[in-house]
């Protein structure tokens, strides 16, 4: 007969400390949640979520005005429909809506010297028809819906800086469209084309011509996510991170966890990282040399949301348009844009910057083009002030067109399984919830079976 001697991991926690379960998920956002819920309620495999912050839902993020007590999403905004859609929000009794754009006017200002510009594409169908190329040209890489299994050889275009690119096919007059959904990779003309395509891919372009977004009828995102909570109960451990993962290619996982209430050891069957797995966030897995040479080449996003009251009139959308840059596309780092949220006196805002920023730095970012526009006359003087800002970086996950073509993605795709661990996420396929359960849905039966 033998007897289970504990690790001298283990002998470090009482037994109330040891969790024991067949998944473990680090990160519950968008990816995370979906994991557990498929995997506890449909795989049949126990479950525990590290959540660093003390809410599901990553990006998804919702504001209730105190004054008026209506809704503001202020950062997923709609699904794209489609089966994986409904089926995870009916599973919640979530009923979804189309999402309809409000008919609030659209203003261009240069956000530096506050004062209204021309765009510099108004014909409607220039417009049209250069979108329509994109998406022709587009539809040659369908295997992009489902993340980055690529071709060999990798097609060249998709390697092309997207200002290349543009001008290879003439599109010039869509760069303003697919800039307002592509600028979460910083600088889109400098970028290699596949991530543009990945942020602007075919669903979404699809979902765009044919109304194809849709919100919980409450209009309220993180909805799916409060209800997700309360089904996953005590297992997910909310305020906790990870501090040191020991991972094995067989037998279980040990990963320490600090939680609000102290360390905690997690054995598990296997690991599904969903957060961004920079070298920052996977310090404490002890990454061998090849994992290291791959996760090192993130570059990546700073990328704020938020909300400002008093900023911009009610029912007027402001969009940045830089005069005398190529497009007229503003320069890093940005404030995209105020969007009117229906909510008088609040409007959303992105901000973007390919190098790191505080609070504070994007914080006078937003107020100094705010007194742009008032001290140009623009908008009448007002006392803005800034409700809510949130940091969603690491945004827009990519590497270089030559790494990419020496076989990246190839490399990282083949560390799904290996040391116990699996991963899903934003960096793993196209940036849009639709695209990532997919993926994710893809994983799920392999790790459902790796786990037993
Ligand atoms: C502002 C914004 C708007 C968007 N709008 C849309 C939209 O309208 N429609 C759409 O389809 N997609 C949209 N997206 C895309 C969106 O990113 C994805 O749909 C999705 O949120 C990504 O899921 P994820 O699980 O990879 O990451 P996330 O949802 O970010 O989840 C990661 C989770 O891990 C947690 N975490 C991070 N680090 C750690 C750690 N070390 N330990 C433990 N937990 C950790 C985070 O707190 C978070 O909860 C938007 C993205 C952003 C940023």
């Amino acid at each position: 007969m033998s007897i289970a001697v504990p690790s001298i991991l283990e002998r470090g926690f009482a037994s109330q400390d040891i969790i024991t379960r067949d998944v473990v998920i680090i990160g519950g956002g968008a990816t995370g949640t979906y994991a557990a819920v498929r995997l506890r309620e449909d795989f049949n495999k126990s479950v525990v979520v590290i959540e660093k912050t003390g809410r599901l839902g990553g990006h998804t993020e919702t504001y209730f005005d105190p004054v008026t007590g209506y809704p503001v999403d202020y950062g997923v905004q709609a699904w794209v429909d489609g089966p994986i859609v409904r089926n995870f929000t009916g599973r919640f009794n979530i009923s979804l809506v189309p999402a309809v754009s409000p008919p609030f006017a659209t203003d261009y200002i240069d956000f530096k010297t506050g004062k209204h510009v021309i765009p510099p594409f108004t014909n409607a169908t220039i417009i049209g028809q250069a979108l329509g190329t994109y998406f022709q040209l587009i539809l040659q890489w369908p295997f992009l819906a489902e993340g980055y299994n690529l071709p060999s050889p990798i097609p060249a275009d998709l390697l092309l800086t997207f200002g290349d690119f543009v001008n290879k096919y003439g599109i010039q007059a869509a760069v303003p469209t697919i800039w307002t959904f592509s600028q979460s990779v910083g600088d889109i003309l400098n970028t290699p084309t596949i991530y543009i395509v990945q942020t602007f891919g075919i669903s979404e372009v699809q979902a765009v011509l044919e109304n194809g977004f849709v919100v919980p009828a409450d209009h309220f995102n993180s909805e799916l996510y409060l209800k997700a909570s309360a089904l996953l109960g005590a297992d997910v451990l909310y305020g906790t991170t990870t501090i040191d993962v020991a991972r094995h290619d067989v037998g279980l996982q040990q990963i320490t966890v600090q939680t609000p209430t102290g360390q905690k050891l997690i054995k598990a069957k296997k690991i599904l990282v969903t957060i961004p797995p920079t070298a920052d966030n996977m310090k404490p897995f002890t990454l061998n040399h090849h994992e290291s040479s791959l996760f090192n080449q993130w570059q990546y996003t700073t990328y704020y949301t938020g909300i400002i009251r008093n900023g911009v009139p009610d029912d007027v959308n402001v969009i940045n348009t830089q005069s005398g840059t190529e497009f007229d596309l503003p320069t890093l780092p940005f404030v995209q844009e105020f969007s009117f949220s229906g909510v008088p006196g609040l409007h959303t805002f992105h901000t973007v910057s390919t190098k790191s920023q505080t609070d504070a730095d994007v914080e006078s970012l937003i107020l100094s083009d705010l007194t742009a526009m008032s001290s140009a006359g623009t908008f009448p003087a007002s006392s803005p002030s800034i409700e809510v800002l949130s940091n969603h970086t690491p945004l827009g996950l990519r590497v270089t067109a030559d790494s990419i073509a020496a076989g990246f993605y190839a490399n990282l795709y083949a560390l799904q399984g290996l040391k116990g661990t699996f991963y899903t996420g934003l960096a793993w396929a196209g940036d849009y919830t639709s695209v990532l359960w997919t993926f994710t849905d893809a994983l799920l039966p392999g790790i459902a079976a790796a786990a037993t």
